[in-house]
């Protein structure tokens, strides 16, 4: 998708008000971030390059769970719990359901309408528009508009469904996992992968007649953990159990993550884990300049289309045809 974003501002205006903490400029880059045309690219580009040297210390958190499992609710009320104590807090929704129906998991705005008021949150949704890896677009820049705009606590929010996981942790210092007690989530492969990704687990609506399943789950869990091995952190991940709506659990989260961060600071990870996240970005975006590089040159995206017909048409085999266009493109890269 082609958002079409007018620039109503200059690329100062954008620097200054964002190192202001304007939340409307705040958006409107963000929206530029997103954006795949190339004046866009150029201002975004040009504008992180500027900001960046403001970057301020923060902390980056990705929060993920199956559809219902409690996250907007959570983070609502894990956003107020730090607001109260005088922390900025961004909320970076990934949706990956919006980009292709229009229609939205996370989008809808009734979602954490109490956070959305406070005047030390942000809130924002994004359809992911997948780049390779999954990253959806602009999330990276996101985070650091985030940061020079003096937000400190950075929420990365993704519904769990399979794929957006594990680019998100590639972004964050620590990952959250929510999960319901007898939801079945246990039981479901998937989650076995991310709950190896995850630093820590919370047991969500651990109240009324759920608390007790919610304590058995906590158990289970930890349990479980046991058996994976430990992460490159160093850091053992921990089940806690919390309700959103009676405000339990809460603050032992925020406490967990903080332990994290002092112990990965200490021990060297999290500075190490951000360069690796870097280097991983660049990756990222050079494969995907260099596809649309490509994907620019009339001639090979025609040979494309025509390998593809053959393909369909049984006449060329799938390799073969990938070695004749990478030859195009081999002397494309000649004639630059
Ligand atoms: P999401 O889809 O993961 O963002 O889930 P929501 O936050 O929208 O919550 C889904 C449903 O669970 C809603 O009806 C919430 O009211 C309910 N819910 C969320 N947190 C709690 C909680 O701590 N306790 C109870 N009992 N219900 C909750």
């Amino acid at each position: 998708m082609k958002k079409k974003v007018r620039h109503r501002h200059s690329l100062e205006d954008y620097h200054a008000g964002i190192l202001l903490g304007d939340k409307v400029l705040l958006a409107q880059a963000i929206t530029l971030a997103e954006s795949e045309l190339e004046s866009d690219r150029n201002l975004i580009e040009n504008l992180i390059e500027k900001i960046v040297t403001h970057k301020k210390d923060s902390i980056r958190i990705g929060i993920t769970g199956s559809p219902g499992v409690g996250k907007s609710t959570f983070i609502e009320t894990f956003g107020r719990h730090l607001t109260t104590q005088n922390k900025k807090v961004a909320v970076l929704a990934i949706d990956p359901s919006s980009y292709k129906t229009k229609g939205s998991i996370l989008g809808d705005k009734t979602r954490m309408e109490e956070l959305a008021k406070d005047p030390l949150a942000f809130i924002r949704p994004s359809a992911t528009r997948n780049r390779l890896g999954g990253v959806a677009a602009g999330t990276s820049e996101s985070i650091i508009l985030c940061e020079a705009a003096g937000f400190e606590v950075i929420i990365i929010e993704t519904v769990g469904v399979g794929q957006s996981e594990t680019a998100v942790r590639n972004l964050v210092d620590f990952f959250l996992l929510l999960m319901l007690a007898g939801s079945g989530d246990e039981l479901q492969g998937i989650k076995k992968g991310i709950m190896e990704m995850a630093d820590g687990i919370v047991i969500t609506k651990a109240d009324g007649e759920n608390l007790k399943k919610a304590t058995q789950a906590q158990a289970d869990f930890t349990h479980a953990l046991h058996l994976f091995q430990l992460p490159e952190s160093g850091w053992n991940p921990k089940v806690l159990t919390s309700s959103a709506l009676e405000k339990t659990g809460i603050e032992e989260t925020h406490k967990i993550i903080s332990d994290y961060i002092r112990f990965t600071q200490a021990n060297g990870f999290f500075e190490k884990n951000r360069h690796q996240q870097d280097i991983a970005c660049f990756h990222d975006y050079f494969n995907s300049s260099l596809l649309h590089l490509l994907a620019q040159r009339s001639t090979i995206e025609k040979s494309k289309k025509k390998l593809e017909r053959e393909i369909m048409a049984g006449e060329i085999t799938p390799w073969l045809a990938s070695r004749q266009l990478s030859n195009l493109v081999l002397d494309a890269l000649k004639k630059m």
